[in-house]
């Protein structure tokens, strides 16, 4: 009997590449993607506000902003002054802005504004979150406003669209604070049917790679993409597209989505839970995620599951009782579910080795490691999907990869072909609260099915 674990939040291993993805997709660093958020930052800037642009980078501006009216490519163009009536009273600040590039520092920018090194410190050392300003990145945008007696009223630094540090001098000490935005989310419907590959459909359809490689980790614990997808698989997605002032900032979370593959319909809810995690089920309230990764690697086989096997350093007929990857040296290896470790040292032939006990009757075994990861030693507790060693050629090997065992009450298994437990489910307590969540995710993608199928029979103009 295969025992259930406790599922952890969104710890999806497909999903570790799609965080980095949406890692870059929130903190955009590209010219023009700093250029465009520096004059939303100018417009927004209220109060009777002076704007000197001192545009440092010239290269090419997004020609997005048709709101903008005077061209802000060449340095020192002075914007036009944005005056509200409804506060006369706010002091008139006049405003430069920097896009900050690589070799810049924080005193060149403060000198380049016209401030010296002691203003800096005064800066830095201000109250709350001031002395974040310390850190700079390329690509961030830095603005200074002085006031009409020529003194440092406020420095902004923009991270991204979405965050700001704003310092401002309150009765002579500067005191910081990070602004945080948060964009607002609208449903948006994608179809597409596969003829090539999954990554072309989806493209077709108008997904983006990150919204393509989470439409894939939802269906990839039940269905292999490279293996099992055919000419004619069907899939529905109903995704955030998420705004900033009105206009279009980038994608959220996918929502509900449908895949069919061979004739087989799978469909997938997003559902949160009382206590705030996230993930995927299918209608009836089973998770879409299994309890133990698949593959613990991001990696190809390189020496199957084979109980025959003759040995490739002993040369006698030696079972294979797992699978090995093949990896560079030091890529991470993740614990395959949730668990304790009940080893964690050399083990003979096997080197370095973690061994995993999940429940009562599964343990996983990671060998030949070339260090085990943080704070990993007998006893631990790790969560699906963490790191909890590297890929080495410790003990008895010909090359650097990792060998992976599954044992269900100590036989090994094929790791790759065991009927794998599956999450657990929505809780018997939230069922009711989850089927109201469901119908109603299940009916919004009706009524984008339908439109959609609309406009796809509407005669093109
Ligand atoms: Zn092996």
């Amino acid at each position: 009997m295969l025992k259930m674990f406790p599922k952890t939040h969104i710890t999806i291993a497909a999903a570790i590449t799609v965080v980095v993805t949406s890692a870059i997709l929130m903190s955009p660093s590209s010219d023009v993607e700093a250029k465009r958020m520096s004059y939303e930052l100018d417009l927004e800037q209220g109060a009777s506000a002076k704007i000197v642009s001192q545009q440092k980078n010239t290269t090419t501006t997004d020609t997005g902003q048709a709101a903008q009216p005077t061209s802000p490519e060449t340095s020192g163009v002075t914007a036009p002054n944005i005056a509200n009536p409804s506060t006369p009273q706010e002091p008139l600040l006049s405003w430069q802005t920097f896009e900050i590039k690589s070799g810049d520092t924080l005193s060149s920018l403060f000198k380049e504004a016209g401030f010296n090194d002691g203003i800096m410190l005064s800066v830095i050392h201000g109250e709350g979150e001031a002395k974040k300003v310390q850190h700079l990145y390329a690509g961030e945008t830095i603005r200074f406003a002085t006031d009409d007696a020529g003194e440092l009223a406020a420095v902004e630094l923009q991270r991204n669209r979405l965050e700001t540090l704003k310092i401002e001098k309150q009765e002579g000490s500067f005191t910081g604070d990070t602004e945080i935005r948060t964009p607002e989310p609208r449903p948006a419907f994608a179809s597409g049917v596969i003829d090539g590959s999954l990554y072309l459909a989806a493209r077709e359809a108008g997904l983006n790679d990150r919204l393509t490689m989470e439409l894939a980790g939802i269906f990839g614990w039940e269905i292999d993409f490279v293996y099992d997808v055919r000419k004619g698989d069907r899939f529905e997605v109903v995704y955030e597209e998420l705004y900033l002032d009105g206009e279009k900032f980038g994608t959220g979370r996918i929502l509900s989505a449908r895949f069919v593959n061979r004739g087989e319909e799978n469909v997938a809810l997003l559902y949160t839970d009382s206590k705030g995690d996230s993930d995927y089920y299918s209608p009836n309230g089973k998770s879409m995620r299994k309890a133990f990764l698949r593959t613990p690697i991001n990696a190809r086989v390189s020496s199957p599951f084979n109980l025959q096997r003759r040995h490739p350093v002993l040369d006698v007929v030696r079972p294979h009782e797992g699978t090995d990857y093949g990896a560079p040296p030091g890529t991470p290896i993740k614990a395959a579910g949730s668990g304790r470790v009940r080893f964690a040292g050399w083990k003979g032939g096997y080197g370095r080795t973690v061994i995993l006990q999940h429940g009562d009757n599964i343990t996983t075994l990671y060998a030949h490691m070339s260090r085990l990861g943080k704070g990993i030693k007998k006893g631990t507790r790790v969560k699906q999907g963490e790191t909890i060693g590297y890929v080495g050629s410790s003990g008895m090997v010909t090359g650097p990869h990792l060998h992976y065992e599954f044992r269900l009450n100590g036989t090994p298994r094929n790791s790759r072909t065991v009927k794998l437990p599956d999450a657990k489910p929505v809780p018997s307590s939230e069922m009711a609260t989850f089927k109201g969540v469901t119908e109603q995710r299940l009916a919004q993608f009706e009524v984008f099915r339908e439109n959609y199928q609309q406009l796809a029979l509407a005669p093109k103009k």
